[in-house]
């Protein structure tokens, strides 16, 4: 591409060097104006105009630009959305740098964008991070040989491997679960609950935390998970059952039961002062972070693995977001006597379904352990990135098309079309509702597992990034000239929505 008219590269890139570290070392040989990026760039994409003027300053080709971005990279790896939430890249605030071989030689790989690299795999030295910049130590050779296996997936998953690809899907999951349960709760803290200014600074939210030793501490509990694919999923279903299990005892009382009787023997007044002290801390949690009732899914954990009826799991978890939707409601002096928080769900407003809900709703006991785990979870929507959840299952009942849908394998169902199936699919795993009250009720909630656990991991972050475009609203006129008005989707979505 280097073509006639063009100077030559005038200054090689580094092997692994990413796009900023590159433009600061061409920066600082003065050999031609600099040369700008967009504030806060994050080598993961290459916005339209860079290559160009990175091309006519310094002679590079676009191929050898855009290796240096990860322009086209797994989204298991780079995230999705505008944001690249959910892979492995970190928060575009958080730069990290090698104190020994950044001041020395300008180097700053693009693998340090990642939270797969908190080492510096070429002098083998604890990164650090760009604000603070202090001298770290060497890593240790356990630390040394696993992220050198981490290096050796990633560098597969780029070449195309899919089994890497999904064997680091499973491994981010697991950091993402395993800071919860981290067995001594020193190491990883959870952040204190209500009014922490910060919030989830360790946590591993959307984004990794974004603190090298931090990261290197999560990946040491890795290990059995990084033989290979199996094992992580072993290890990954271990955690969801242990994660689902203190949650749900506590949440799920049978419905249809007798109410049970309180927990703890409180005085009326001990109890009203529990939940008095509860609503203040949801109060202080809205002011210092903005979260809203609308930010709460309907169903917390869609695939969490079921101990008893399927759809009972989802129930339990609609009632319970039912219950956090009132005291947010409660705390934020708005009304949450009437149906409007039933409304909000799409859940018919029966009275007395499920222990808990009941007893929010009519200013009964709640417990110690109730109160704590309402407030865990009102906490884990703030660290996990607050998702206007209300707008997206608006959007889906409202919006009578599918989005663009990406060219990948879909799994085939023997009855369902993808066309049913992927609008029933996207109101579970991407607007988080109750299947029942979603745009396509009529396929039944074992086929969306179905098409869910047949779904490839790539294919199903590619599902999820159409769907987030599609309820921005930026590809609606494509959609709308593309598909007919026709389909059985839109009639049954304009019925819904009717
Ligand atoms: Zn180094």
């Amino acid at each position: 591409m280097t073509g006639p008219g063009h100077p030559p590269s005038a200054l090689a890139p580094i092997p692994g060097e990413s796009l900023t570290g590159y433009v600061l070392r061409f920066n600082a040989t003065s050999m031609a104006p600099p040369l700008a990026l967009p504030p806060r760039y994050a080598d993961t994409d290459l916005p339209p105009g860079l290559t160009d003027a990175v091309h006519r300053s310094t002679g590079l080709d676009s191929r050898h630009i855009g290796r240096m971005t990860m322009t086209g990279w797994p989204l298991a790896l780079r995230g999705r959305g505008i944001q690249h939430r959910h892979g492995w890249v970190l928060h575009r605030r958080d730069v990290w740098l090698c104190p020994t071989c950044t001041p020395l030689t300008g180097f700053r790989a693009l693998r340090w964008r990642l939270a797969l690299a908190p080492v510096c795999l070429r002098c083998h030295t604890l990164l650090t991070h760009e604000r603070t910049f202090t001298p770290t130590r060497s890593a240790t050779i356990e630390e040394l040989a696993r992220l050198r296996r981490l290096d050796e997936l990633t560098t597969r998953a780029l070449q195309g491997s899919k089994t890497s690809r999904s064997h680091l899907s499973v491994l981010r999951r697991i950091c993402t679960a395993s800071d919860a349960h981290e067995p001594d709760g020193d190491v990883l803290p959870r952040p204190a609950l209500g009014g922490a200014p910060t919030p989830a600074g360790n946590q591993w939210g959307t984004h990794p935390p974004g603190e090298p030793s931090t990261v290197l501490k999560q990946l040491a509990t890795l290990d059995p998970a990084l033989l290979n694919e199996s094992r992580a999923r072993a290890h990954w279903q271990q955690l969801q059952h242990e994660v689902s299990l203190p949650s749900s005892s506590a949440f799920a009382p049978a419905p249809f039961q007798p109410e049970s009787p309180p927990t703890s023997p409180a005085t009326p007044a001990m109890a009203r002062a529990r939940r008095r002290a509860l609503l203040r801390q949801l109060t202080d949690l809205c002011a210092a972070t903005g979260l809203r009732p609308q930010h709460i899914p309907t169903v917390a954990a869609p695939w969490r693995a079921p101990r008893w009826s399927r759809i009972r799991v989802l129930e339990d978890q609609a009632f319970e977001a039912l219950a956090l939707h009132t005291l947010l409601l409660e705390a934020l002096g708005e009304d949450a006597t009437g149906s409007a928080v039933f409304v909000a769900h799409g859940i018919p407003a029966v009275v007395n379904q499920h222990d808990l809900l009941t007893r929010v709703r009519t200013r009964g006991n709640l417990s110690p352990g109730e109160c704590d785990r309402l407030l865990a979870r009102a906490q884990a929507l703030v660290d996990d990135g607050l998702v206007d959840y209300a707008y997206r299952r608006g959007t889906l009942l409202a919006v009578p098309s599918l989005p663009r849908i990406p060219a990948i394998h879909l799994p085939r169902h023997p009855f369902w079309p993808a066309r049913t199936l992927v609008p029933a699919w996207a109101w579970v795993a991407y607007a988080r509702g109750l299947p029942d009250s979603g745009p396509v009720p009529d396929v039944s909630l074992e086929a969306v597992d179905r098409f869910h656990a047949d779904l490839d991991p790539e294919a199903r972050l590619r599902l999820l990034e159409a769907f987030d475009t599609h309820v921005r609203g930026e590809d609606w006129a494509a959609v709308a000239s593309a598909a007919g008005s026709s389909s059985p989707t839109i009639a049954s979505a304009h019925q819904r929505s009717a």
